[in-house]
């Protein structure tokens, strides 16, 4: 499996987003970005903890194909927490996080996995199949405390950051590779393109396939100054621009 990829960060800002493609296996990460002068206990931030993450599953992934994708996972946290374990405090509830979609082949099967609010989306006989961990869509609240106190917590949301028990709760599965026709990975600064702007996925795909990944940023990128208002149809503040990653698998 090969893929192609394109990444963008919102404009103006450091990118926050992370891709690894190989022969074989993608990783999109999607660090959460920080409210300034917030004390996370960590002195390296979203940046730094998608960077290492994605050496971690990188190292692992690539020494092993069958070890289970949320074991996998666990793994990388818990490599990434002895990293910086010496110098920050990894109990805050505030420290840096990351949204996790891994696809990988393994023996004509093509195994995914998902963690909060990145996708997995695959076309196949039957249609689209969009693997999405939506957890986050349904918080009882979203002021800073409360989604730091549901972090990580049974009845809240779960995502990658200092516990390696987040893993276990990952969306994970299986499609055999000849029932695959198209597959994307995609961080939500993309899939805002159906999910506010009116695109199928059909047509995300189409267009990536007529003029590549990057062609999906751009896209994204004319409707966020185009037409504004349809991110604020759910009630939740949704950001005018985040960062955009999409790997789109070729062939
Ligand atoms: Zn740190």
């Amino acid at each position: 499996m090969d893929f192609a990829f394109a990444t963008d960060p919102a404009p103006g800002r450091r990118n926050e987003d992370h891709v690894v493609v190989s022969a074989g296996f993608a990783i999109l990460l999607d660090g959460v970005t920080q409210l300034p002068g917030l004390d996370s206990g960590c002195l390296h931030g979203p940046n730094w903890l998608v960077r290492m993450l994605g050496a971690h599953l990188t190292e692992a992934l690539s020494a092993d194909r069958t070890t289970k994708l949320d074991e996998v996972l666990a793994g990388a946290i818990e490599g990434v927490s002895r990293r910086h374990a010496h110098e920050c405090d990894l109990t805050n509830p505030d420290s840096p996080s990351s949204t996790v979609a891994i696809v990988r082949e393994r023996d004509g099967q093509v195994d995914y996995l998902v963690l909060c609010d990145s996708a997995v989306v695959f076309e196949h006989a039957d249609g689209i199949t969009v693997i999405n961990d939506d957890r986050t869509g349904g918080l009882p609240a979203y002021d800073r405390v409360s989604v730091a106190r549901l972090r990580n917590r049974r009845g809240g949301f779960w995502v990658a950051s200092t516990d390696p028990a987040a893993a276990t709760e990952a969306i994970t599965g299986s499609i055999g590779r000849s029932e695959l026709s198209r597959l994307l990975l995609c961080t939500d600064g993309v899939s805002r393109l159906v999910d506010f702007f009116g695109f199928t996925w059909p047509e995300v795909f189409d267009l990536v396939e007529r003029r590549g990944p990057g062609a999906a940023i751009e896209a994204v990128r004319r409707c966020e100054v185009e037409r504004p208002e349809r991110l604020h149809t759910t009630g939740r503040t949704v950001k005018r621009h985040d960062d955009a990653t999409l790997a789109v698998l070729l062939g």
